[in-house]
């Protein structure tokens, strides 16, 4: 299979699904990560145009762990919007390159406004680059509607989770790839007071709980027409 995950901030993905990421590549997927706003304000002290430039390096560097392939569509901070048209084609054709089998995103009710308009971003370009004649000017041709499944909010807020992932295995590794975003470690402790890589191994470990194995992950398939499939997607 080919998996698309979008994320909006650069280190998204990590926090949510980076663990079911890494079974789907231990079973032989290939698997591509796309963050959608750069991660220039997320910083107390480094300036955003230096931010950008850092946090492009820490998710290219979170993705070879896991043997990803990395795409940035590379909208500022604070300015994601579904109804960014340059947005949609950029994210359309990254969509067309990879054919995904399934894309991995968002859930709609997240907690801040560029997580909630990334996945409505993704539910406009996956429909967009099934349409033969969308972006004339585009190189790539159209590819299948994809299933989408929602990864956790940030903290789980909200979240009731019908499917799980048990990445009980692989938690090391999804760990691994979340240090490889040091700005962020500093970020999460001056703006949310946090120590970020124990809120993720905890949330992780809350989703383990919940479902009787040490670590996990929790997803929702997206409930809308052409949507829905009669088997499950996730490793
Ligand atoms: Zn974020």
């Amino acid at each position: 299979m080919n998996v698309l995950a979008v994320g909006c901030h650069p280190d998204d993905l990590e926090i949510s699904c980076y663990g079911a990421l890494a079974k789907y590549r231990a079973q032989g997927h290939d698997v591509a990560v796309c963050h959608i706003a750069n991660g220039n304000l997320g910083h107390a002290v480094i300036m955003p145009d230096e931010l950008r430039e850092i946090r492009f390096k820490e998710a290219e560097a979170a993705a070879k762990v896991i043997g990803a392939t990395h795409y940035s569509i590379d909208i500022d901070d604070l300015y994601v919007t579904a109804e960014n048209d340059t947005l949609i084609k950029k994210l359309a054709a990254v969509v067309r390159e990879v054919k995904p089998d399934v894309v991995i995103t968002h859930w709609e009710k997240d907690y801040m406004n560029d997580h909630m308009q990334t996945y409505y971003a993704t539910f406009r370009a996956t429909f967009a680059a099934s349409c033969p004649h969308f972006d004339l000017e585009a190189t790539t041709s159209s590819v299948p509607i994809s299933p989408i499944y929602h990864m956790d909010t940030v903290s789980g807020a909200g979240f009731l989770p019908p499917e799980y992932v048990d990445i009980s295995d692989v938690i090391d590794l999804k760990l691994e790839a979340l240090s490889c975003h040091k700005s962020q470690l500093q970020w999460m402790l001056d703006h949310d007071g946090i120590d970020f890589l124990d809120f993720v191994r905890t949330c992780s470990k809350v989703r383990g709980y919940q479902c009787g194995v040490k670590y996990a992950e929790g997803y929702r398939l997206s409930q809308n027409y052409l949507r829905m499939v009669p088997r499950r997607l996730l490793p």
